[in-house]
């Protein structure tokens, strides 16, 4: 069986882990700051602030920006459900708007007219680990006074306009669980350039305490901090977050090279100022001699795991829709949800595997 994707956890890890273990200090400590020097750092932000998970980030990002109950977020249906539940968290209110078909991101040119007086910010989600266009994005937000966070939970290592993910907004959302390009089992991290967000998030982390003021809460908060061995972990996952992207993206480039001639399969478009980081490697089927339904039955016969990211439209979720939004708005979410399938593209395919894959799809 050829997995769609595959953990894998080296000795400097276990070592890192145990290590850890052995210190006594398995609460937020000095690995978790160590981290999120180092995270910061890679991204070029000033503040990074580690959490125990993508989703807590989300909720933490939010929070720190001011959302609050009865306030829009713009964002877009074609995600991973954490996405939109992180607005519901603070009694706000998801608007959904239409993806673009060419790289299955919130398609810019649609925001402006689902923004109401209600609106305070965009979740931009940079699918499959391709950033959105934010220098678009960007300035529709600023000329409507709203924030920009980015659900960078598939994107870590991406770079757009010559800046890296986690910088391309004014708070950004990253996860570490185990399958992500690099993981802790579970984790999360939020990175900003403004420090009213990040003194907001830390306090959020860790019960709504202001700092260094001990059983003293300004406001509500949560336990959301990462333990110093899930810290361990990731730091060390980090040291190879290069080669792995590398990796990913080498996979990718022999897949484009096979298939971007056939007709009936769509692949992903992107300019030259974005860098994708394949967390998924998505194949688009369109008047295929198979469905995307068919080449996912042929796949798995043949031993090679696939997946649909996303079945179902998150307005098609009722917690989710309430019965606002009508899916006609969203013909392009609607296909993209027939019609895509995600391939392995992991690090440790061989290419043998990656030839065995190709050949199956194209018969
Ligand atoms: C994985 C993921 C999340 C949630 O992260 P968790 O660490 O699983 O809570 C949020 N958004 C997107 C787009 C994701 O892929």
């Amino acid at each position: 069986m050829i997995h769609l994707s595959k953990i894998v956890v080296g000795k400097e890890e276990i070592k890192a882990v145990v290590d850890v273990l052995k210190s006594g200090q398995l609460a937020q400590g000095e690995k978790v700051k160590e981290l999120e020097e180092k995270f910061a750092g890679r991204c070029g932000t000033k503040y990074a602030i580690a959490v125990n998970n993508g989703t807590a980030a989300l909720h933490t990002a939010l929070y720190a920006i001011g959302i609050k109950p009865g306030d829009e977020v713009i964002t877009t249906p074609f995600t991973f459900v954490a996405t939109a539940n992180a607005i519901l968290m603070l009694g706000a209110r998801p608007v959904f708007v239409d993806i673009d078909e060419k790289n299955y991101n919130l398609d810019p040119n649609l925001i402006e007219k689902s923004i109401t007086n209600k609106t305070r910010a965009i979740i931009v989600v940079n699918l499959y680990g391709l950033p959105a266009d934010y220098n678009k994005i960007n300035l529709i937000a600023k000329k409507h006074n709203l924030l920009v966070i980015e659900d960078a939970a598939q994107s870590i290592n991406s770079s757009y306009a010559g800046k890296k993910s986690g910088n391309l907004a004014d708070i950004s959302c990253f996860s570490f669980y185990a399958t992500k390009n690099i993981m802790s089992g579970e984790g999360g991290m939020i990175t900003t350039n403004i420090k009213k967000y990040y003194m907001r998030a830390q306090m959020f982390r860790h019960h709504g305490q202001s700092s260094n003021k001990r059983y003293e809460y300004s406001d509500l908060g949560y336990n959301y901090r990462m333990t110093d061995f899930v810290a361990a972990l990731a730091i060390s996952q980090l040291s190879k977050l290069d080669s792995i992207t590398g990796k990913r993206r080498h996979n990718a480039e022999i897949y484009n090279q096979a298939f971007k001639k056939i007709p009936g399969i769509f692949l992903t478009y992107f300019g030259k100022k974005y860098t994708h980081v394949y967390h998924q490697y998505v194949l688009g089927f369109h008047g295929y001699k198979l469905s995307r339904n068919q080449v996912k039955k042929l796949l798995e016969k043949k031993g090679i795991d696939c997946n649909i990211h996303y079945p179902t439209p998150l307005y098609d979720f009722k917690h989710l829709n309430n019965g606002r939004v009508n899916r006609i708005n969203f013909p392009v979410t609607e296909q993209a949800a027939r019609e895509v399938l995600s391939i392995p593209v992991h690090p440790y395919l061989t290419k043998k595997e990656i030839n065995y894959i190709i050949r199956t799809i194209l018969l």
